[in-house]
């Protein structure tokens, strides 16, 4: 941190621009969910303005972000107003600092011996409020500037977590974090990727990002979750302590953080610290910290708030991990759908828990921003503690005859030119044909929602890619028994069992060929749409850009993408061979079964009492969707669907940790899938 400025001249030249940058850097996080700098850089520049204006408080302007709990409100949503303000939270950097809080705090409380804390994990997402009338959820908000915040109602009724309905009566607002797993948050960015998009910077923005949007479906899709852990009006529900509001909002059926703690010595509080810095890369959520609260809700109230935090809570931050390491090479991969991707290949370094020797570098005009040149050395960070991304290149150490990275125009792999589609910052090969595209595509055309092919993952499809056993869709149906012996691990019984799961592929309704081509823009839904429509390849191949966008909601996208795929040469050589080999063209799906529901697959059991539906209707419908409804609960069900007064199979559910719905939430996800 920079020196203490000795005079007041000083002062004022410096926090000026300080303010601005801040008030810049916060616009881009909370209004637009993208960072430009990370976290602990911001915070460097806020404890700097913090100390300014401690020093000289006669510079504190009303709109300092000191002032103010960070966040404004500009997206379409409606405005909600919050009656009791959602506030920010304090911070400290050290546990000397958090002691020094703690001992603060506990002279202002002479008559209390020793103040209990309730310890929880800070979770990196954005905070949400959901207020239920009568237990039935009415609103689910966003902080926004702490007294306007957003309407996302409709957004967060996808959220499985969250309860439509609460197991009493109540008119209670409830607070707590939404979040994005850190595996759904890899697998997002992963297809925003392969589809030209720009990546989230970290879970926290691709949950806000997912949130505070207008499409409710699109929220749906995006797999974020919640841990309830405050609320306001505490007497509601009976309860004195954070502990027990905690315990209390579990049984409501709200999830909560199962990693919270009661302490009151130090030795504790250090010794949970030390716990869950050294786990945190191992919990399936990001956290950024540890939020120390006084357990006495009554003692909370006591102590209250300033303009922008509680008094009561404080936030202990994680520093941050960084490395330095040298950039090698620049590999360059073809996905399957030709997005071209930079990959630093770097020397190994231990961070945060793992060793790390690559980072992606997402697209051209990333790399161009970033200047990364063969030969720099860079400093080396894990977005959200997951990703490894190079923050920056310490230019000091650039060798001297450094020159800029030249971004490839050809494809590593088939040598086509390589473009840049409208609007999308990704490089692509634009020849379906390329055998970089065809060998990612393979796994594609196996997948469940594509051809179905049990068995033939990642692992074999490499194997026989390697061993030049196929190198096209079609060859998959000329491999023989003798050519899967030699796979590794390969046995009479397993390549018995896959050549079958080939051979029944054959007779599959063409949807599922249609998406397993990987055609862009075509996901399983429009497949079948197009083959329904079409009722065979052939006739979908002699359709012209506007015949297929002319199908029910599919639109000009996709129908010129559609007709681009079957007008290449190549292309229409692959069906022919596909069709050589027996693979069916025509359309042959019952209605009666929705293959490309995301219930297809999953194993239901319906309990309890169900109130807007009979048991009946909801089998019936689960059925249609692909599902299937046993009787009892076991380690392979996937969901409960629990109505009132649910028993032992809620039990027992509850004890294997499967999910459980309420009739609301089944209610919803039926509305979804229309
Ligand atoms: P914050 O995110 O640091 O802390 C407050 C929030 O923590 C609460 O609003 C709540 O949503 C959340 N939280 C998570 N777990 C919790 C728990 N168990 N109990 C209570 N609350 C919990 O504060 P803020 O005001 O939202 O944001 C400030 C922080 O945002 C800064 O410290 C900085 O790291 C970051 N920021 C970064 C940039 C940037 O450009 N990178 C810009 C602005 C702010």
């Amino acid at each position: 941190m920079a020196k203490q400025p000795v005079t007041l001249a000083d002062a004022q030249k410096e926090i000026g621009p300080l303010r601005q940058q801040l008030i810049q850097w916060g616009k881009e996080y909370y209004e637009q969910d993208q960072p430009t700098v990370e976290d602990y850089v911001y915070d460097r520049q806020y404890q700097r303005l913090v100390q300014l204006e401690t020093e000289f408080p006669e510079l504190i302007t009303p709109d300092s972000p000191t002032q103010r709990v960070g966040g404004q409100t500009d997206t379409q949503l409606a405005k909600v107003t919050h009656e009791i303000p959602m506030l920010s939270m304090g911070d400290v950097f050290s546990v000397e600092e958090l002691q020094d809080f703690n001992v603060r705090q506990q002279d202002g409380l002479p008559e209390i011996d020793q103040l209990a804390y309730d310890l929880e994990l800070k979770i990196d997402g954005l905070s949400l409020s959901l207020v239920y009338e009568n237990g039935r959820l009415v609103q689910a908000s966003t902080r926004g500037n702490g007294v306007i915040g957003e309407d996302v109602t409709a957004n967060a009724m996808t959220i499985k977590d969250i309860p439509h309905q609460l197991s009493e009566p109540l008119s209670v607002e409830f607070r707590g974090e939404c979040y994005m797993p850190k595996a759904s948050f890899v697998k997002l960015n992963e297809a925003r990727e392969a589809n030209g998009q720009p990546v989230f910077a970290n879970p926290r923005n691709a949950a806000a990002g997912s949130l505070r949007q207008l499409d409710p479906q699109v929220t749906a899709q995006r797999e974020l979750a919640t841990f309830m852990y405050y609320v306001p009006e505490y007497e509601k529900l009976g309860v004195t302590t954070q502990d027990e509001a905690l315990k209390r909002m579990a049984e409501l059926g709200f999830q909560v953080n199962p990693h919270h703690r009661t302490v009151t010595s130090t030795a504790e509080l250090v010794q949970y610290i030390n716990e869950y810095t050294a786990q945190r890369d191992d919990l399936a959520y990001g956290i950024d910290g540890i939020v120390e609260k006084v357990n006495d809700l009554a003692t909370q109230t006591a102590l209250g708030n300033t303009v922008k935090v509680p008094r009561w809570e404080i936030a202990y931050k994680f520093p941050p991990e960084e490395q330095s390491t040298v950039v090698r090479e620049i590999e360059w991969t073809v996905g399957r759908t030709g997005n071209v991707t930079p990959t630093a290949v770097m020397d190994p370094v231990q961070l945060a828990g793992t060793t790390v020797s690559r980072a992606s570098l997402h697209n051209p005009d990333y790399l161009r921003q970033k200047d990364i040149r063969l030969g720099d050395t860079v400093l080396l960070h894990k977005a959200g503690d997951i990703i490894p991304e190079i923050s920056r290149v310490i230019l000091a150490k650039r060798p001297a005859d450094s020159q800029p990275y030249q971004i490839p125009t050809e494809c590593p792999v088939c040598g086509s030119r390589l473009v840049h589609l409208d609007g999308e910052v990704a490089l692509r090969c634009v020849n379906p044909m390329c055998p970089a595209q065809i060998k990612e595509g393979l796994a594609h055309f196996a997948s469940r929602n594509a051809m179905n092919i049990d068995g033939l993952g990642p692992k074999i499809i490499e194997q026989l890619w390697n061993k030049k056993y196929v190198s096209d869709f079609a060859d998959l149906y000329r491999l023989t028994a003798d050519q899967l012996l030699t796979l590794d691990k390969f046995g009479e019984k397993s390549t018995a069992k896959l050549l079958t799961a080939i051979d029944n592929s054959r007779h599959n309704s063409v949807e599922r060929l249609l998406f397993g081509l990987g055609i862009r823009h075509v996901g399983a839904k429009v497949a079948r749409l197009i083959a329904e429509h079409f009722g065979s390849l052939p006739a979908v191949m002699q359709a012209s850009a506007d015949e297929i966008s002319a199908v029910a909601t599919i639109g000009p996208t996709i129908g010129d993408s559609v007709a681009t795929y079957f007008a290449n040469a190549q292309v229409q050589q692959l069906i022919q061979e596909l069709q050589a080999v027996g693979v069916n063209m025509d359309y042959t799906a019952s209605p009666a079964v929705d293959t490309t529901s995301e219930w297809n697959g999953q194993r239901v059991v319906l309990t309890g009492k169900l109130a807007m539906f009979t048991r009946n209707e909801a089998k019936e419908w689960l059925e249609a969707h692909g599902a299937t409804v046993t009787g009892s609960v076991s380690k392979k069900t996937d969901v409960l669907i629990a109505g009132e007064k649910a028993g032992s199979k809620l039990q027992k559910a509850q004890q294997l940790g499967i999910p459980i719905w309420n009739e609301q939430q089944f209610d919803q996800a039926m509305k979804e899938e229309q």
